[in-house]
């Protein structure tokens, strides 16, 4: 079969990689000039398989309106909210306050980044994939009793689940985390003994490079348009090249649309509904001045909910969640709360002047689980709505796609990311 896959992100490239271990003809059309240049940019660099959680959660409900009070807080909303923004809380409370949604959609979650692990090592294993990769597992830290206290709390899903784990008290997260500083409060740390790190961008053009070699065609700087019908079955996309020209539709078998924040616009050529919303973030990534003050793995800081992730020679900070539409502006007083939490817990461990800054969409559903599944037609096929976890998921969700077109059985029951579920 001929299947052409729309984007290059991680979640496009893995998905055209699967597609071709299976023998497909594919092509991926990216309307950017090279693989994973739009929210598989720059993120935080976390395989967290075992951290993964819906975004309709009841207790981010509870901790959202304190959150946005504060100024280093980690939610963010433009004032006044778009009705856009307004409809996606609003649909977020309703999935948040569905009793006993958000523990089915964990779970599901959570086995889709088990299985993703697998896949992530089979990856690598198979590959020599360049993306400054680590496997020693990520830490979540607790500055106070109340933050222990929820830590504690997911230790009895992790053991149901079968997810690799440890709970540190002080002293051993000091010595898992030599580097981190001793003057921020500390009372323990939750560590996810299977997850890992690495540079998302490097990583989806290491996958793009692999599908080249194996006959997988890439149209950069060409975007989709629309669609053609014949006989009312899709058989082509209109397509639009940098130089504004229009080139001959591309004819396939099947498609499958892996746009990141762009799907929900462009689910509307196809009639269908993708209704994720951009969730904007921020990063700096700086190279190292002491690699001994600097992370080892992957630290999450409880206090201003900043992520600190050691790639190779440099650092990554990264941080918030903002409601605040397609805004690409990067407003200072974002990049000094990053900076503050480094000053805190890895002082002196990078060259925060050299630092580079960036601004991403997680393309968030409202429920949180991604999207995967056949669309509105049989040969449609979506792979979309990551959110925060595109990355971690992407390797699972690349194989459960492919497995669907290739009629095979998923390795995983899909009820929970049909994207029928929204109505
Ligand atoms: C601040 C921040 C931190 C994050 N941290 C992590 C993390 O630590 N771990 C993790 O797992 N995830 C993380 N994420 C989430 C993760 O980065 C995303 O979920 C993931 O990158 C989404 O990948 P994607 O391929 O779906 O989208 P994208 O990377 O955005 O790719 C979609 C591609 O489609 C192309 N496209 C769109 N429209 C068209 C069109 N009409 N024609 C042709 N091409 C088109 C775009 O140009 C783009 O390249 C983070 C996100 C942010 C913002």
């Amino acid at each position: 079969m001929h299947i052409a896959v729309i984007g290059a992100g991680v979640v496009g490239t893995t998905t055209a990689q699967a597609l071709s271990q299976r023998g497909h003809t594919v092509t991926v059309i990216e309307r950017l000039g090279q693989a994973g240049l739009e929210t598989s940019r720059a993120n935080a660099g976390q395989r967290s398989y075992g951290a993964v959680y819906p975004w309709a959660s009841p207790a981010m409900m509870q901790k959202a309106l304190p959150w946005l009070m504060q100024r280093d807080g980690p939610l963010k909303m433009r004032q006044p909210p778009s009705l856009t923004t307004l409809r996606f809380l609003f649909a977020t409370w309703r999935y948040a306050t569905t009793p006993g949604l958000f523990d089915e959609n964990k779970k599901a979650m959570l086995r889709l980044g088990v299985y993703s692990r697998e896949c992530f090592e089979a990856l690598e294993d198979t590959f020599e994939l360049e993306f400054d990769g680590n496997r020693a597992g990520l830490i979540e830290l607790a500055s106070n009793e109340d933050s222990l206290t929820d830590l504690q709390a997911k230790a009895a899903l992790l053991d149901e689940m079968g997810i690799g784990y440890q709970l540190l008290d002080a002293e051993q997260t000091y010595a898992l985390e030599p580097g981190m500083a001793r003057s921020g409060a500390l009372k323990g740390a939750l560590r996810l003994t299977e997850d890992g790190t690495g540079d998302c961008h490097r990583f989806t053009q290491s996958i793009a490079k692999v599908c080249e070699a194996e006959g997988v065609r890439f149209l950069y700087g060409t975007e989709v348009t629309g669609v053609v019908r014949e006989r009312g079955r899709l058989c082509a996309l209109n397509l639009n090249d940098k130089a504004g020209a229009t080139p001959e539709p591309l004819a396939a078998d099947a498609f499958v649309l892996c746009a990141g924040t762009a799907s929900n616009e462009l689910a509307g050529h196809f009639g269908i509904r993708v209704p994720s919303y951009p969730v904007k973030g921020y990063s700096l990534t700086a190279p190292l001045t002491d690699p001994e003050r600097a992370p080892r793995s992957t630290v999450i800081d409880d206090q201003y909910k900043v992520v600190a992730t050691r790639l190779g020679n440099r650092m990554r900070v990264t941080g918030f969640v903002e409601l605040a539409g397609y805004n690409r502006q990067i407003p200072e007083r974002r990049l000094e709360t990053l900076r503050k939490s480094i000053h805190l817990r890895f002082p002196g461990a990078a060259d925060l002047k050299a630092a580079e800054p960036w601004t991403g969409f997680r393309p968030m559903t409202p429920d949180g689980p991604p999207i995967i599944g056949v669309g509105g037609e049989p040969n449609l096929f979506i792979n979309t709505g990551h959110g925060t976890f595109g990355w971690t998921l992407s390797a699972a969700s690349a194989q459960l796609t492919a497995q669907l077109i290739n009629g095979e059985k998923t390795a995983l029951p899909l009820e929970a990311f049909r994207p029928q579920r929204f109505g």
